[in-house]
């Protein structure tokens, strides 16, 4: 193999003179490697040199240390005798690094990562540390200096969304052009006035996509009254996600009944489990008044004030919202069950060591879960009977339901299955689910208003408004837009 030239490592288009090494610096004598240069006056190529200067450039650190070029540049005297640049000096070429540039392109590009990823002063305190000591102001600027060209042509369709400064306590409001698939404003926060001014500015727009909350909508209807207001598809497919899961979440008793775990033997539970399932019996006891005393014709009002529950609660319980009876404690478990099961018929009953055994197979979990799951075991084998499967709560349900069906584990599918021919309104209602997402996944308009008669035919009811403005077909101007639908979930009945 040949040996590598120092060459090598320099970038293209120079010749390494000499390395040296000065304390905590690696210092790089070179030159330019082209014996001529292009007049930047006329283009023309001259090899008439006039003198020599240099070029200080700060380079990609090497073996720890920062790495410093010195370069002699010339300056050429121009052939061309109409040109009227006589003297000109020579570029080093983007590969290199820019005119006037005190940074290599390839430290320059670094930069410019870093800067986008992290922001001005994490970046800066990063560089610092990888020996690239650069300014937050520098990595502001290098951003800046690459930013995409300022937008051209008129701006008719723009989606407006929030986005955070600073995560629960500051945020800003982002609008887009979505047609052009770019950024064109950051407002400072998301006040109605802010945005409604903004708004103001341009009369051109045509389409305004936003979320489904009343504030853009106010702005938008302040500041653009000629543009139509369509749910951008995000916020229409979040909103279908969460009728769903309040449709697993009301189905939940009858779910434990096809899953056969109604009946809970308490004297299986491991405490924390017993703590959550006191909890549940609890709640179940004040729930039943609740349907009683509204069985018996007393308003919300009333219920509330005899019960000493608040008005939202009871009108939650009596919309069937009854809750989960543990939380998902064992996800982190499912995947290693089957190993967990292995070691336990093999004879090892210690939870510590089990949970040794699988943190060495890659499991994440805390020695908890593994500890809790062998108590239970234990205490099934000691009552001589199979472990009770407790129910997924509602939240792993509606995923386990949703997701493709193939990235499903082997017990998952067989759950599903189970829920599905046990409650057959919730396995009516995930088609439904699933043919919305494809209707908005392809834009299908066609497909909206049989979609909307079918479910409303359906035993599982999710409610869908549908806005006077659904003519707007799907994805004219961008795939962001489907029209305004609202979907809410009612109980099964
Ligand atoms: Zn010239």
């Amino acid at each position: 193999m040949p040996r590598p030239s120092r060459h090598a490592m320099s970038p293209v288009g120079l010749v390494v003179d000499t390395v040296s090494i000065e304390g905590d610096r690696v210092l790089v004598s070179a030159h330019p490697m082209s014996p001529d240069a292009a007049c930047t006056g006329c283009g023309q190529r001259s090899v008439r040199i006039h003198s020599h200067y240099e070029r200080r450039l700060q380079d990609l650190p090497a073996h720890g240390r920062c790495v410093r070029f010195r370069v002699q540049v010339r300056r050429f005297r121009c052939g061309n005798s109409a040109c009227k640049r006589q003297i000109f000096g020579e570029l080093l070429g983007p590969g290199v690094a820019l005119k006037a540039a005190r940074r290599t392109a390839r430290l320059d590009g670094i930069l410019h990562h870093l800067g986008v990823a992290l922001g001005g002063r994490p970046a800066a305190r990063l560089a610092r540390q990888v020996m690239l000591p650069v300014s937050r102001d520098t990595l502001l600027r290098v951003v800046r200096r690459r930013a995409l060209p300022p937008l051209t042509g008129t701006l008719q369709v723009v989606g407006i969304d929030d986005f955070a400064w600073k995560r629960g306590q500051r945020y800003g409001t982002i609008i887009c052009d979505l047609e052009r698939r770019r950024i064109v404003d950051l407002l400072p926060d998301r006040e109605a006035g802010t945005v409604a001014a903004w708004l103001a500015e341009h009369a051109e727009i045509r389409v305004v996509s936003r979320d489904r909350g009343g504030s853009y909508g106010r702005s938008a209807t302040e500041g653009a009254p000629q543009a139509i207001q369509v749910a951008d598809r995000w916020h229409v497919m979040e909103n279908a996600t969460a009728a769903f899961l309040e449709a697993v979440r009301r189905s939940m008793p009858p779910i434990r009944q096809a899953l056969g775990s109604t009946v809970i033997d308490p004297a299986l539970l491991t405490c924390a489990e017993r703590i959550q399932y006191d909890g549940f019996v609890r709640r179940q006891d004040s729930h039943q008044a609740i349907k009683a005393l509204a069985a018996q014709g007393v308003s919300i009002k009333a219920i509330a004030r005899q019960t000493a529950r608040s008005r939202k609660l009871v009108r939650g319980v009596l919309r069937g919202g009854d809750g989960d009876m543990f939380r998902g404690r064992q996800d982190t478990l499912g995947p290693h069950l089957a190993r967990l099961g292995a070691d336990w018929d093999a004879g090892c009953h210690n939870g510590a060591e089990l949970w040794r055994r699988m943190r060495a197979d890659g499991f994440g979990g805390g020695l908890r879960v593994v500890t809790e799951w062998a108590t239970r075991r234990r205490r099934g084998e000691k009552a001589g009977r199979i472990m009770s499967r407790t129910v997924p709560p509602a939240r792993q349900v509606s995923r386990m339901m949703t997701i493709d069906r193939e990235q499903l584990s082997k017990a998952d599918a067989i759950t599903v299955a189970a829920i599905e021919t046990g409650v057959p309104a919730l396995g009516a209602a995930r088609i439904l689910f699933e043919r919305f997402q494809q209707m908005l996944r392809v834009r299908d308009i066609a497909a909206l208003a049989p979609w909307l008669l079918e479910q409303g035919a359906a035993c599982l009811r999710l409610s869908v408004k549908v806005s006077a403005r659904t003519s707007l077909p799907f994805g004219r101007h961008s795939p962001k837009h489907g029209p305004t639908a609202r979907l809410k979930a009612r109980s099964p009945s």
